[in-house]
């Protein structure tokens, strides 16, 4: 798949219109290697081609960076095909919104379409942002975010493309104004203290190898998620495999066990029952119901999963829902059964919509996780501007989860000793 540049001069606005500003933006596909057999109760893969975004304004850039895991309906829409669509189509909707301040331009691959307006050719509006734009750097980058929702506004673009094009101009307008991008989102005033990281151990072939990769996460955090399916007996080798390697501490409670919809409300308390003797180490269980659930009467299965939820409220582990919460619109939904919601940005479509769904969660009081899908150092970076929305807890492993031959650029943290003495708090690092 070819990469796709395209770049304008432009003459400034109003005062400024004898200056001129360079744009540029890319789009490049970016082919991960996992460093070990990624297994979830939804898939299996070694390599995934995720997509990359990188947007220029007089020489201030950003880049971002999109997850793209294999193909679910309903909640993992999006290929780099569609990135690449969505960053031509974007290029023309910009050229059109630039108009006649374009003194020059070019692209490496030109939209054969015709611009409906109809569907949204100019977004209109200030992109929703909470700040005015005071410089023509600022005005330009603004003037993006609304070609963005004018393709957005067509319907056609999945939420992981929009989130690719959304979180590199938004990174960019952060820089280009100097302040940090839950300013811009006007969601200050989030999660102030530690973060802890949790390292995800997929599915392992057999002990040795589940084995090998616990070591390989606990060498870097001592917060570790599990993949697990239908299988109470392979959950309680995982915890045993974690017993003999002396990484159950008393007293924390550092597991968490991701079933990924593979759980009814029968074995999941089948599952408390049997698990009873490690469930003082556990943290979370993230989304044991269908992803249907709470969409789908017939998922619902009784008040099973409200039952489930209470019962994990006296065990004091927490339930998150990851599939079934996409948007802000899907919290209310999920309240009677989840004690909070995994905000990824894929799912979400961007920076944007993560912060409505914050807001959404604060207001009733659900509690908020960031994670990432598989990605690179640079997916983990752009969720990292918003580490202030999660509660404490997230999951921006995904450098870890890949090869080091495939990272753009270096993580802007490190895992550090939280205050509890734990190893895994997430620290950022100061810029040079
Ligand atoms: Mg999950």
């Amino acid at each position: 798949m070819e990469a796709v540049h395209s770049w304008w001069t432009v003459r400034g606005e109003g005062e400024a219109t004898s200056s001129e500003h360079r744009i540029d933006v890319r789009f490049s596909p970016l082919v991960i290697h996992t460093n070990r057999n990624w297994k979830t109760a939804h898939s299996a893969s070694t390599t995934r081609t995720n997509a990359t975004f990188h947007v220029a304004v007089d020489g201030t850039e950003a880049s971002s960076e999109v997850g793209l895991p294999p193909f679910k309906p309903g909640i993992y829409e999006g290929t780099a095909e569609d990135c690449r669509d969505l960053s031509i189509r974007f290029a023309y909707h910009l050229t059109f919104l630039l108009g006649t301040r374009v003194l020059a331009s070019g692209t490496t691959s030109a939209c054969r379409e015709t611009l409906n307006l109809a569907q949204g050719g100019d977004g209109g509006g200030d992109g929703g942002l909470a700040i005015e734009p005071a410089s023509e750097r600022e005005r330009i980058l603004v003037t993006a975010l609304r070609a963005l929702d004018g393709c957005a506004a067509s319907g056609r673009h999945p939420n992981a493309a929009l989130a690719l094009v959304e979180t590199a101009i938004l990174r960019c307008l952060s820089r280009a104004m100097g302040i940090p991008v839950p300013s811009l989102l006007d969601v200050c005033g989030g999660h102030q203290g530690p973060v802890r990281c949790f390292y995800t151990v997929g599915m392992a072939a057999d002990r040795n190898l589940l084995a090998e990769d616990v070591r390989y996460g606990s060498g870097n955090t001592q917060f570790l998620k599990f993949k697990l399916d239908k299988d109470a007996e392979k959950a309680l080798e995982v915890f045993s495999a974690l017993e003999a390697e002396g990484l159950l501490v008393a007293g924390r409670r550092t597991v968490a066990i991701d079933a990924n919809c593979s759980w009814d409300p029968e074995f999941a308390m089948d599952f408390l029952a049997r698990l009873q003797k490690y469930l003082p180490h556990v943290y979370m269980i993230e989304q044991p119901f269908p992803f249907e659930m709470p969409f789908s009467e017939a998922a619902k299965v009784g008040a099973g999963w409200a039952r489930f939820k209470d019962k994990c409220t006296e065990c004091g582990i927490v339930v998150y829902a990851d599939e079934s919460m996409r948007t802000s619109a899907d919290v209310a939904a999920l309240r009677p059964y989840c004690h909070g919601v995994n905000i990824k940005l894929e799912k979400a479509g961007g920076y944007r919509e993560a912060a409505r769904a914050w807001k959404a969660c604060k207001a009733s009081g659900m509690g908020v996780w960031l994670g990432c899908m598989v990605g690179t150092a640079l997916n983990c970076n752009v969720i990292v501007e918003i580490l202030g929305l999660s509660d404490g807890s997230v999951d921006l492993d995904g450098f870890l989860l890949t090869s080091p031959g495939c990272q753009p650029c270096d993580p802007s943290f490190r895992l550090a000793e939280g205050p509890d003495g734990l190893k895994g708090c997430i620290e950022l690092k100061v810029a040079e």
